[in-house]
């Protein structure tokens, strides 16, 4: 038997909604359940306007459209990410101006920010990386003083939080992702946070197709009509229908999940004290959602003993990111703006351990023993 390492985890209800949904008959987007997700993720989250989208890639491309990207300008990310982060931007023309990132965390490196900041700079784009926070305070109050906009790729962020606050809150617009590899599912799915009240109407537009469809439901207008660019950004009640029974336990699998990331914390210090990988460091102001299990191995050849080791014993390890300033997208759309020596070390090394909220504890012991052979 093979362990994956991730796999969804059913909440409880997700049968019955999709039943419900079926009966209905109202299958188009905006019904009952995305309302009803809209109102939890804003009661869990206190942000002013959750917006369900058909990916967090979805909701990344929206934010590009509402900051209003124009070619050549610049937005600060880490190389440690994930491709739509980047695409966003240079989607608009923009220039994704990669940064290092820091080896306790793997977050974007605040210390490198102000350095890659030009006349061009719009806007700075934390990434939330395994569900720590990055170093929020720091990075808004750099925007702050040169007058940038702070948008999140909160991804793997739901249900964790920095300084109390939740993940997603902190800019002035977020991107959360329900794809099937994340802690709450919807298959493909994810969610624009709209925490600058500014931007709400706009963001109705733009995910309706660039139309004033939303305020004609609301009954604010006689007729909609195309009044600015968007596209088509919002799920079918199905996504809904599903996401919506795993958010009301949003909590429980979260629970679940960061009990397993301690176990293995525990279990796999002993790697650690011999010198041979690294281990997250949870600094004091996140809590975070148990989203990955990482561990940075010290080479790419110890990486891939431990992996073959891992895989003989029927347990899935995974690398991540490469990062994105050496992709060839990255070198043709992107700019460095800082030596990249953590990433690259994290490319090279980072092994993801098998991780979901109904795994068997056992694995951890397992992977643990395995790990002792190197
Ligand atoms: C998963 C992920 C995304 C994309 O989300 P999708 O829902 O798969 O489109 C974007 N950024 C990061 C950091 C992610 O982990």
């Amino acid at each position: 038997m093979t362990v994956p390492y991730y796999e969804p985890t059913l909440a409880g209800r997700e049968r019955q909604y999709l039943d419900e949904v079926l009966s209905a008959k109202q299958l188009a987007g905006d019904g009952k359940f995305t309302k009803a997700c809209h109102a939890l993720i804003e009661e869990e989250t206190g942000t002013h306007k959750a917006l369900l989208t058909h990916s967090g890639t979805g909701a990344l491309d929206m934010i590009g459209l509402l900051l209003e990207i124009q070619p050549g300008d610049e937005v600060i990310i880490p190389t440690y990410t994930f491709v739509s982060s980047a695409n966003a931007i240079a989607l608009r023309g923009g220039v994704p101006v990669f940064v290092d990132i820091r080896a306790d965390t793997l977050n974007l490196d605040e210390t490198l920010v102000e350095a890659a900041i030009t006349p061009k700079t719009r806007a700075i784009m934390p990434v939330h990386y395994a569900g720590i926070s990055c170093e929020m305070d720091t990075i808004l109050a750099i925007a702050q003083k040169h007058n940038l906009i702070v948008v999140e790729d909160a991804a793997q962020g739901y249900g964790a939080t920095y300084k109390g606050k939740p993940l997603g809150t902190l800019g002035a617009l977020a991107a959360l992702s329900f794809h099937a590899s994340k802690n709450v599912i919807a298959g493909e799915g994810g969610a624009l946070l709209v925490n600058d009240p500014a931007y709400r109407l706009r963001a109705e537009i733009v995910r309706e197709k660039g139309t004033n469809r939303a305020q004609f439901f609301r009954g604010e207008i006689d007729k909609y009509t195309w009044v600015d660019l968007g596209s088509s950004f919002l799920p079918s009640e199905i996504v809904a229908a599903l996401l919506l029974a795993q958010l009301e336990q949003a909590d429980a699998i979260n629970e679940r999940r960061v009990a397993l990331w301690e176990t293995y914390h525990a279990a796999l210090a002993p790697l650690e004290a011999r010198g041979l990988a690294r281990r997250a460091v949870v600094p004091n102001a996140c809590r975070h959602n148990g989203h990955i299990y990482w561990l940075v191995f010290e080479s790419g050849d110890l990486r891939a003993k431990a992996r073959d080791l891992l895989v003989a014993e029927g347990l899935t390890a995974s690398a991540h990111f490469a990062p994105l300033h050496n992709s060839p997208a990255g070198k043709r759309f992107g700019r460095t703006g800082s030596d990249m020596k953590v990433a690259e070390h994290a490319g090279d090394g980072l092994l993801r351990m098998p991780l979901f909220a109904h795994m068997e504890p056992d694995v951890i012991a397992q992977v643990a023993d395995v790990l002792k052979k190197l």
